[in-house]
């Protein structure tokens, strides 16, 4: 199938409504709490969000504490460098 919006995508059952910048904010959302993830565990492209912050692998049933609208955020990722970080600091 072609494309038939150039710009609004999922945004585009809004119409004309909530003005263009706030539809351009939610779009990035609404995409990316809808798309699919690789799994950390089993590498499936099956990681789909069930609630807010909660995302499960469809493929390993693994359940994962995520960011409200992606997996991962760039919070969670600086936390996770420090933690580890930390951890090799720690066990020398
Ligand atoms: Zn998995």
């Amino acid at each position: 199938m072609t494309k038939h919006t150039k710009k609004v995508g999922v945004t585009g059952r809004y119409g004309t409504r909530y003005g263009a910048s706030l539809r351009k904010q939610i779009k990035k959302a609404e995409v990316t709490q809808h798309a699919k993830y690789t799994c950390t565990f089993c590498a499936k492209n099956t990681v789909k969000r069930t609630a807010v912050g909660i995302w499960q692998c469809k493929a390993c049933k693994k359940t994962i504490a995520g960011g409200a609208y992606v997996v991962s955020t760039p919070a969670a990722a600086a936390t996770r460098s420090t933690l580890r970080r930390l951890r090799e600091i720690a066990e020398v």
